[in-house]
């Protein structure tokens, strides 16, 4: 039997880079998977394709997470479809870099909406149905800039993955006697369109800094959120999972 076999997960911004990739590892482990994308509904509708060409579950559906009534939405249509949600993993996020004292409201607030506030939103609307059928697994993906790890012209994403971090440790708190528990997993450097700015001006700068001496592979982070979902993690809550081979331990890129 596969570990997720009939689980329920949402996972926001799924339709491409590490959203993609841990749709499919969740599915790969038995999950049936509710595919959230806003604006790439073609790879979205690729992905689904593929997961279903291999004989599993994926369901799209569009919406902006950093918009509560979206979001609420969102949540009461993947009830409809599946009747529940076991497995919530917020991973949808945006970057607007520029150097702080240069920064504008609008790229500051942009990144705290769709990175912490997309956070806020849903584990808001689904923790209650988790604590109902006491049980529930809620991940959330952050970064190394949170903690130690500060890259310049990135202090608006920086500081929305360090409040997804606290959120994440309180929310633990508050959700452990309930059977929920809350994770983030914190990639270090995988070569997404979100990157691809940073790679293509210090490509090999940036690969000198990790000290394994290679790019994290969007699948990397699929198994260690594939993984905080399974009963073999039920007593880790409140922690981030640094899969970004020794990024953070090693003070950064
Ligand atoms: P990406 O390739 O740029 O993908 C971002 C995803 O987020 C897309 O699927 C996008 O959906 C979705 N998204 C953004 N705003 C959204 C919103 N308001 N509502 C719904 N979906 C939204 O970036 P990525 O590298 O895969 O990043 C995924 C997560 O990993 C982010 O939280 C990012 O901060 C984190 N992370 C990435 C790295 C890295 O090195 N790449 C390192 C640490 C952490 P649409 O395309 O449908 O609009």
């Amino acid at each position: 039997m596969k570990r997720l076999e009939n689980k329920i997960a949402l996972v926001t911004g799924a339709g491409r880079g590490i959203g993609r990739a841990i749709a499919v590892a969740l599915s790969d482990e038995g999950a049936q998977v509710a595919v959230n994308y806003n604006t790439s509904a073609e790879s979205a509708t690729v992905l689904a394709a593929e997961i279903e060409s291999k004989g599993g579950t994926a369901v799209l559906f569009q919406a902006d997470v950093s918009n509560y009534d979206d979001a609420s939405i969102l949540v009461d249509q993947v009830y409809a479809r599946f009747g529940r949600i076991d497995i919530l993993v917020n991973n949808a996020g945006i970057s607007r870099d520029n150097l702080m004292v240069n920064m504008t409201d609008k790229e500051c607030w942009e990144v705290m909406h769709a990175n912490f506030g997309s956070v806020f939103n849903l584990t808001r609307l689904v923790a209650p149905s988790m604590m109902r059928e006491r049980q529930g697994r809620i991940i959330n993906i952050t970064s190394p800039t949170a903690e130690r790890a500060p890259v310049e012209g990135q202090s608006n994403y920086a500081a929305s993955k360090a409040a997804t971090e606290a959120f994440t440790r309180c929310s633990a708190l508050e959700l452990a006697r309930f059977g929920v528990t809350v994770n983030a997993v914190a990639p270090g450097f995988v070569p997404t369109d979100l990157v691809g700015g940073l790679l293509q001006r210090y490509r090999a700068r940036i690969i000198k800094r990790i000290p394994v001496r290679e790019f994290e592979r969007p699948e990397d982070v699929g198994a260690a959120v594939a993984y905080l979902a399974t009963e073999q993690a039920r007593y880790i809550t409140g922690e981030v999972l640094h899969v970004d081979g020794g990024v953070n331990m090693s003070m950064g890129l």
